[in-house]
């Protein structure tokens, strides 16, 4: 699977459907086949990115 925001393949694994894109500092989730980005505020709180993304952008690339 590659990061549909920076196309680097360095994706770390941090939970069950989670993972994190060490090349942009994005968590990515997956749910129904979906991606879910995620980026993470200087205080810890998650935004959402997925409006940057069209669902085709957001399947799964395995
Ligand atoms: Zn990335």
């Amino acid at each position: 699977m590659k990061c549909p925001n920076c196309s680097g393949r360095d994706i770390g694994k941090i939970g069950t459907n989670q993972y994190y894109c060490w090349s942009c500092y994005i968590e990515l989730s997956i749910s129904n086949g979906q991606l879910h980005l995620h980026q993470v505020e200087s205080d810890g709180s998650l935004s959402s990115l997925d409006d940057l993304f069209t669902e085709d952008e957001r399947q799964i690339d395995l």
